[in-house]
């Protein structure tokens, strides 16, 4: 006997997604007017997820007539996917449906009450084409590489199951170490494996690993780019339940391409795969990129930075437990960036986040990408979406951009956003930036996110994300910045700068750096201590008509003295670092 939906789910299944299909790459409307007034058209399905009878597609045994029936089996989608979604049903598994049910319900709940503008932005622009995608997945097979599929399947996974944390696997571990742990919300601890071979054997040795680390975690996520049938799947969840009791989740190649075909920016960015856009969106790109440079000159502009050289800096990458690991330079993080990854840069006042962000930003924008410089104060005080508080500055509403404009070009386009200002945040806005940031962290699952800050209390919301120390200036970026801004006479004040130890120490920092710099250029006498450095150059920033933004800005309140003791209680507290270093050099 059939399991069938009574009329009044059917009725909620549709209302749920708006009547629209709920194949992604779809999303045909389902119902329409009728000659008749007193009439409409349906051409929408409320179809199985699992099927109402047995020998039907995806048929579970397990499940009770009741459960067959209950709306959480129902799908809404139009004839054409039904029957397709029928018909195929190794193709088309339940966890996908189920995910299309998901994302086609939070689309719509994203719609519900607001204005049309956002009910005219499509979906997906852009569907990459299957055959592209099966090849780039050969190909990583081929060449045996097994990072490259590990951050595409965490990538991918991190999206179904958002409270997986990814954690970078470890140089000396090999192929077969496991990639993501999490201790979920849901009090699931779920483990992703990914694996580019997918073997019985493998998932049982990955199994072993992870129940001898991990004594929580009751679910196994298998992550292949090779393709598994239903019944091997059905075989390897067996020999794993009963060996370790763990659920398997095996995500194989058709699901993997299924969520592809609708990521253009994952295609583009970690697979290479060109992607064809249409002419108009193109432009719509172009206006949009041509904005956010407009906006990093702004920023570069105001800053107290404009005509003064920029000090590529190096940072040191943070680790738990407060240890330093490796060195990197801003090419690291910029291509932690560019493969969407979350990064938190923490320094010091002074040490140069503001510069490494319009750095960044700069970089990016003159290799044809999207960065966007988010001031995170601003921002929070605005109570806006994130996109209609970039739509709402200059830069953007001069060309017309809206919030609907820019949430497409996100879907095709990859996209860094720049936050500043964490550590400057009021105690309420803290919690509508964290909000915020929480939120941004979910939509724009594929951008790569930045956000600077003083070393603070509260971290930024990234779970998983990198977090980088800036350092302070060597000898030889020091003398670097003074040949850019001085040319002939660099020399003269290098040598004073060296031979004096307290201004030696300062300009490591380049805020301090960049006002010695102004006081030399401007003919004033250096002062060789300290405080003095410091009176000299608040003298200096006072008698300037534009002055610094930040000194006007909460927590500095225009009282830039306090700013400066504050730097240099800063500076005295790390005194020991940077004698062991001025030491060593
Ligand atoms: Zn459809």
């Amino acid at each position: 006997m059939r399991d069938d939906f009574p009329e009044s789910i059917k009725r909620v299944l549709a209302a749920r997604v708006g009547y629209f299909c709920s194949k992604p790459d779809c999303r045909a409307l389902t119902s329409g007017p009728q000659k008749d007034p007193s009439k409409s058209v349906n051409v929408g399905v409320a179809a199985h997820i699992t099927a109402a009878s047995p020998g039907g597609p995806r048929y579970d045994p397990q499940m009770s007539p009741e459960e067959r029936s209950a709306p959480t089996n129902g799908i809404w989608l139009c004839q054409n996917c039904a029957k397709k979604v029928d018909n195929d049903p190794n193709r088309f598994s339940a966890e996908m449906l189920i995910q299309w049910k998901h994302d086609a319900e939070l689309e719509v709940d994203k719609r519900v009450g607001k204005a049309a503008v956002s009910v005219a932005v499509p979906a997906f622009d852009v569907e990459v084409a299957a055959r592209d995608i099966d090849k780039a997945l050969d190909e990583m097979i081929a060449s045996e590489e097994w990072l490259p599929f590990q951050r595409l399947a965490t990538r991918l996974i991190q999206q179904r199951y958002p409270d997986l944390i990814a954690s970078e696997p470890k140089k000396d571990r090999g192929a077969d170490a496991r990639a993501i742990v999490s201790l979920a919300a849901d009090a699931q601890g779920k483990v992703l494996a990914c694996s580019l071979t997918a073997s019985l054997d493998k998932v049982m040795r990955d199994a072993k690993e992870v129940r001898d680390h991990f004594p929580d975690v009751k679910v196994l996520i298998v992550a292949t780019p090779r393709r598994v049938s239903n019944q091997t799947a059905e075989n390897w969840s067996k020999k794993l339940r009963q060996s370790y009791g763990f659920d398997l989740v095996v995500i194989s190649r058709e699901d993997i391409v299924a969520s592809l075909s609708r990521n253009p920016v994952i295609c583009k960015t970690m697979l290479g795969i060109p992607v064809e856009i249409a002419p108009d969106i193109s432009e719509l790109i172009g206006k949009v990129a041509r904005a956010s440079c407009e906006v990093t000159a702004g920023w570069f502009a105001h800053r107290r930075l404009a005509g003064q050289p920029l000090v590529d800096l190096r940072a040191v990458e943070l680790e738990q437990g407060g240890r330093t690991g490796e060195v990197l330079g801003s090419g690291v993080i910029f291509d932690e960036l560019m493969v969407g990854r979350r990064v938190v840069i923490e320094a010091p006042a002074g040490r140069g986040k503001t510069t490494t962000l319009i750095q960044l930003a700069k970089r990016i924008g003159d290799s044809n990408g999207l960065a966007l410089l988010i001031d995170l104060p601003e921002w929070a005080k605005s109570g806006c979406s994130l996109l209609d508080f970039i739509a709402g500055t200059s830069p953007f509403t001069r060309s017309a951009i809206d919030a609907g404009s820019l949430a497409r070009v996100a879907n095709i386009e990859h996209l860094t956003l720049l936050f500043n200002g964490w550590n400057e945040l009021s105690e309420t806005a803290a919690d509508i930036a964290e909000t915020g940031l929480r939120a941004v962290d979910r939509e724009f699952a594929t951008a790569g996110i930045l956000v600077a800050t003083r070393a603070h209390s509260i971290r930024p919301p990234f779970r998983g994300a990198l977090r980088v120390a800036l350092l302070p200036l060597t000898r030889g970026e020091r003398a670097g910045y003074l040949r850019a801004a001085l040319g002939e006479r660099a020399q003269e004040l290098d040598l004073a700068l060296t031979e004096n130890r307290a201004l030696d120490e300062l300009t490591s920092t380049p805020f301090v750096l960049r006002e010695v710099t102004k006081l030399f250029s401007a003919g004033r006498a250096l002062p060789t201590t300290k405080m003095g450095i410091l009176q000299s150059v608040v003298q200096l920033l006072e008698e300037t008509t534009e002055h610094h933004n930040e000194l006007r800005r909460e927590p500095l309140s225009g009282n830039s003295t306090a700013y400066l003791s504050a730097l240099s209680l800063e500076l005295t507290a790390r005194g020991d670092v940077t004698i062991s270093e001025t030491g060593a050099r």
